[in-house]
């Protein structure tokens, strides 16, 4: 296409296009004439509106993509003779000027949530949850099959506030690089929830391939990256998560080169306690020996257990809880209270790179949680008495802000200090790792 633009350009057949210096041309041009799709429109668009061009003559099958964009120019073309006719003035082009109502959109996306008021019972986790997702915190939950872990997940994002326009930009660019912008849904506007398989390969997860796209942990930036059945992933894909998990970017190194994709996501996960799936469960018989419980576990190695701020139990709910029609507590009302903590942390954090409490470095715990003698005392009681790392103590620290922000509370207590500690449930593990 742009070898065929240069030909134009050099017959003098489009010097009298007044907006030339302002205008791009994109698309896959086909030996027939015909103008195909390329990946990764959006971000080619956004960048050049940095750089002053505003008119775009992009493939008809791209144009959702830009739909939604304003202060831009678009000619959705299909065949190149639409250009040559264009500048012979032998055909009109009938340009889009006026961006859709990005509100559609909104509500289109959040048709597909699942409800928490769709879940019974689980009081414990719901609440846990609306904290994780408060202050961006890692969660793993451990229960037997069927207990309802992976629906809690799914629930997560329903409670999430909306990506704000410019999120609803980056997010959609790395989607446009994938080419995984729907027509019916043309940008990101719900946080992304992103389900990883445990038979997916590293090079899916982290991204890759020969022309350097990006993988599952960019894809799910701006917010949760889910891995189902965490003990059956492969250990080499788990450790590859350590570095996005602390830097929130990823750096894919090829023989095509090098790129940084952003990876800033909440990490969910969640497990059987054993291969069975029913070690310690109240009901069932766990059919495992202990030493096959310890090697299943093993594979969550001891790094990435402390990356993870809360570690829930799930049980299965009784029987009676689950007929119960009663409805509990909606995502709408959960989701305003989400809303209200992270407006805390915007305030909180003004003027600094920090975007949730959980990504707090221990030298800011000092300046934005600060704590009083008692609150000390009991860490370190705490801390001998559990015999944990700074950088879990760091990590229950961060957590009773979070928790402490959920409840409008200014300053950290005992009491929220306790609550986090509890999210740090063990119980499950044959022994310390
Ligand atoms: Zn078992």
């Amino acid at each position: 296409m742009a070898v065929a633009m240069l030909l134009l350009v050099y017959e003098d057949i489009v010097c009298s296009y007044d907006k030339l210096d302002t205008t791009l041309f994109f698309g896959e041009l086909w030996l027939d004439g015909s103008v195909k799709g390329v990946n990764g429109l959006l971000p080619c668009v956004i960048d050049a509106l940095h750089h002053g061009y505003t008119h775009f003559f992009v493939p008809m099958e791209n144009m959702h993509e830009l739909e939604y964009i304003p202060d831009i120019v678009v000619y959705p073309i299909n065949h190149f003779s639409q250009i040559v006719s264009f500048f012979f003035g032998k055909e009109i082009l009938y340009p889009v000027t006026q961006p859709k109502n990005i509100e559609d959109l909104y509500q289109e996306a959040q048709k597909l949530l699942v409800n928490f008021d769709q879940i019974k019972g689980h009081c414990v986790a719901k609440r846990a949850l609306a904290i994780a997702a408060a202050g961006c915190h890692n969660v793993l939950m451990i229960g037997a099959p069927g207990s309802g872990k992976t629906l809690l997940s799914k629930a997560l994002q329903s409670i999430l506030p909306p990506l704000w326009f410019e999120e609803i930009l980056e997010v959609s660019q790395i989607y446009s690089v994938v080419g995984k912008l729907r027509k019916d849904l043309p940008l990101i506007t719900k946080r992304p929830f992103r389900q990883v398989h445990h038979t997916a390969s590293k090079i899916s997860i982290v991204g890759g391939w020969s022309k350097l796209t990006p993988g599952e942990i960019s894809l799910s930036h701006k917010w949760i990256l889910f891995f189902d059945e965490l003990a059956e992933f492969p250990r080499e894909v788990l450790e590859v998560l350590r570095q996005p998990l602390e830097d929130k970017v990823i750096t894919i190194s090829r023989v095509a080169g090098t790129i940084q994709y952003p990876a800033n996501f909440m990490f969910v996960a969640a497990m059987n306690p054993c291969k069975c799936g029913y070690y310690k469960d109240r009901e069932k018989q766990c059919t495992c020996s202990l030493m096959d419980v310890k090697k299943y576990q093993s594979k969550i190695s001891g790094p990435l257990l402390d990356r993870i701020d809360m570690t829930l139990e799930i049980p299965r709910e009784k029987i009676d809880l689950i007929l119960d029609s009663h409805k509990g507590e909606s995502s709408e009302s959960i989701g305003e209270r989400v809303i209200a903590a992270w407006r805390i942390q915007q305030k909180r954090f003004a003027g600094t790179d920090i975007t949730a409490n959980a990504h707090m470095t221990s030298k800011d715990l000092d300046e934005f949680v600060p704590l009083n003698d008692a609150c000390k005392s009991f860490l370190l009681q705490a801390t001998q008495r559990l015999t944990l790392s700074p950088r879990v103590v760091h990590r229950i620290i961060k957590l009773a802000r979070t928790i402490a922000d959920i409840q409008w509370v200014d300053q950290v207590s005992i009491q929220e200090l306790a609550e986090a500690m509890q999210y740090r449930n063990k119980n499950f593990f044959v022994e310390e790792m």
